[in-house]
């Protein structure tokens, strides 16, 4: 099993519970500050492999961005707002996190405009209103930071901390070793004690980590994974890219309630492929 908390150094790293975490603050009220503001089940087979114990490096300068990224990212929050974004964790979260780190460093001028980008491998980061939808969708109607959340497609790792400023915990599982090492390396500056990577499957879920307040998908297959939707606890909701009966991807949410689930099918969406297996 391979399990990562990129702000760990690698003793604690073998700690096989979550981190604890302090009381966290509720979300700023006000947007303009740039404020940065498992339990093992027998029986369970996790789709998780292997352990990291890469030694800590400090990599603070920032690459290839020669402009007030705090003032750039606010323009794009501004943009998320007119593309109607509202709700202000979400909307402070994409301000904290620093794009233009989770993408090469010719890349880096383009970290804030509204595009995805490769990250490697045929896999791309999101483009920054994707990302903003889904964790609103998420998010929304719940107060404060929601439990805990099952991030699947890690990719850079860019999801995972705009994850950590809304939830209490993040599981994030990639498939592609590469991709799984690189998120580990792009977050450990970041010091996020309450995002876990993982290197696994991801089609079963994690189960390990269920019932979770939250599933997110950044890959989309022909359907939702029955396992993900198992795992979600009572309250909790699912975002996820799945291909629809009319032959195109959309965005899917599932609510799991005190006796069932809703499903609704939003708008056409385009996401890499959710694949079977680890490489
Ligand atoms: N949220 C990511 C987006 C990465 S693209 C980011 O911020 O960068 C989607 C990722 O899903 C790819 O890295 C791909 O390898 C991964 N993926 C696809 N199928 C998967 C699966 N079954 N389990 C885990 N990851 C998967």
């Amino acid at each position: 099993m391979k399990r990562t908390n990129p702000a760990s150094p690698p003793a604690r790293n073998a700690s096989a519970a979550p981190a604890s975490g302090k009381p966290r603050p509720a979300f700023p009220a006000r947007l303009d500050t740039g404020a940065a503001a498992p339990v093992n089940r027998p029986g369970v087979a996790p789709a998780v492999q292997g352990r990291s114990t890469a030694p800590i490096a400090a990599n603070t300068a920032p690459r290839g961005v020669g402009m007030d990224s705090v003032a750039v990212r606010h323009a794009m929050v501004r943009k998320l707002q007119a593309q109607g974004v509202s709700h202000p964790g979400v909307l402070a979260a994409m301000q904290a996190v620093e794009r233009h780190r989770f993408v090469d460093t010719a890349l880096a001028n383009q970290a804030y405009e509204d595009t995805s980008l490769p990250i490697g491998l045929g896999q791309t980061i999101s483009k920054p209103s994707v990302v903003a939808r889904m964790l609103e969708l998420l998010c929304q109607g719940r107060e404060g930071r929601i439990g805990r959340v099952l991030d699947i497609g890690t990719g850079c790792g860019y999801q995972a901390a705009v994850l950590s400023h809304l939830v209490q915990e993040v599981y994030s599982i990639e498939r592609l070793r590469a991709l799984h090492e690189k998120a580990r390396d792009n977050l450990r500056a970041f010091r996020l004690a309450n995002v876990h990577l993982l290197f696994g499957d991801g089609m079963p879920g994690y189960p390990q980590g269920a019932p979770y307040a939250g599933i997110v998908a950044a890959a989309g297959g022909n359907d939702v994974p029955q396992a993900w939707i198992e795992q979600l606890a009572v309250g909790g909701r699912l975002v996820a890219p799945a291909v629809t009966d009319s032959g195109q991807q959309h965005l899917i949410v599932i609510e799991r309630h005190a006796h069932g689930f809703t499903r609704s099918v939003l708008e056409p969406v385009l996401f890499v492929p959710l694949k079977s297996g680890v490489s």
